[in-house]
């Protein structure tokens, strides 16, 4: 049975558990966040969500994040910032909010397996890369199939890569891919881009760049390592195979938000708005990371959003029992 949220019995649990500090997402973000709130001994439980380590658990070797001169493996590394989290005194629960309820405080979560009462809620559910769906795409990912230019384009020096889509976002990592590539194809599915003038000038300019368009990929080949993409022209529907070394997908990024839809303002492409101290409308909720950003979307720059969101969420937790203190005292 696959699992859906409404596959979730929506019966109360017997028992709620009441923490000062909940973290959904155990990516970059939620882990700094709980590094921050246990070593302010908020005794912090991060909710991992279904990929535990988020995104850069897929990734093979992360090599801008600083500290690790050599590089540091993807898993290796958020294994590094939970160690580190728990050592402070932060639980990291496998398990996965399925409901919010941010009307009131303390904030209710809705798990799998339990219902949390959080003072303060730091929400860094990240966001998901829109994939193809085609066969092999997901058996390859890391191994020559890539969400993320900035990240592996290096591994892809003097080789020939093909990158999908027709947006900003496409051209723009087609072109930085060329600093490394001995070619980049950009397959797409129409004869017009959506992407700037400017941009899609710099692409055709570009002598590495080829363009295959009115084409779909159907399918990614290859065993440890992509050799090949299936290539459809949708006009006259002839398939060919087309020998690559490296798929780079840019059709786009949804942010993990579906849960907060009504409670908290999105952007219009579902982004979570919240300010530079990580402040979403709802006082003690903060939002950090992806989930919140569709501009830099970084480890560095999530982990940062991650510690800014646990400070704030330090300092509205002092705020809070000081008024406690000051009416007792009146
Ligand atoms: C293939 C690939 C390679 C990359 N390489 C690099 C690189 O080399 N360098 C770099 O800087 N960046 C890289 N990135 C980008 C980087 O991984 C992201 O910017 C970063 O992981 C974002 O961190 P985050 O914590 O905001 O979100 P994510 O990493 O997206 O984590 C989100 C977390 O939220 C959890 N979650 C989702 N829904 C729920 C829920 N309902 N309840 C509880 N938890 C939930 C998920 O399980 C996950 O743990 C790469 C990305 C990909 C996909």
């Amino acid at each position: 049975m696959e699992f859906h949220l409404s596959n979730i019995s929506t019966s109360q649990p017997a028992v709620s558990e009441h923490v000062k500090v909940l973290i959904l997402g155990s990516g970059p973000a939620g882990l700094s966040a709980a590094l921050y709130a246990a070593r302010a001994d908020l005794n912090p439980v991060v909710l991992t969500g279904m990929e535990l380590g988020g995104q850069v658990s897929v990734t093979y070797a992360v090599e801008n994040y600083p500290g690790f001169p050599e590089g540091v493996g993807g898993p290796q590394l958020v294994e590094l910032f939970q160690k580190q989290a728990e050592r402070f005194g932060a639980r990291v629960e496998f398990d996965t909010a399925t409901e919010v309820d941010l009307s009131q405080r303390p904030f209710r979560v809705r798990t799998y397996n339990t219902e949390y009462l959080a003072d303060t809620l730091i929400i860094s559910t990240g966001a998901s890369s829109i994939h193809l769906n085609v066969p092999g795409e997901t058996e390859l990912t890391g191994r020559g199939v890539s969400y993320c230019a900035t990240c592996d384009g290096w591994f892809f020096k003097d080789k020939d890569v093909i990158v999908v889509g027709g947006g900003d976002s496409a051209l723009e990592e087609g072109i930085f891919l060329t600093r490394y590539a001995k070619s980049v194809t950009i397959v797409h599915r129409r004869d017009e881009f959506r992407a700037g003038a400017i941009l899609q000038n710099r692409a055709k300019e570009n002598s590495k760049i080829k363009f295959l368009l009115n084409s779909v990929i159907e399918g990614i080949k290859g065993e440890q390592a992509v050799k090949a993409v299936q290539v459809k022209n949708v006009n006259n529907g002839e398939t060919t195979e087309v020998p690559t070394d490296g798929v780079f997908i840019f059709i786009g990024h949804n942010p993990n938000t579906a849960l907060f839809k009504g409670q908290l303002e999105l952007d219009e492409l579902g982004y979570i708005v919240a300010d530079k101290r990580m402040h979403t409308g709802v006082p003690g909720v903060f939002a950090a990371g992806e989930v919140a950003d569709p501009v830099f979307r970084q480890v560095i720059t999530s982990a940062g959003m991650g510690a800014a969101a646990a400070m704030q969420a330090i300092h509205f937790l002092e705020e809070q029992e000081s008024i406690v203190e000051t009416s007792a005292t009146a």
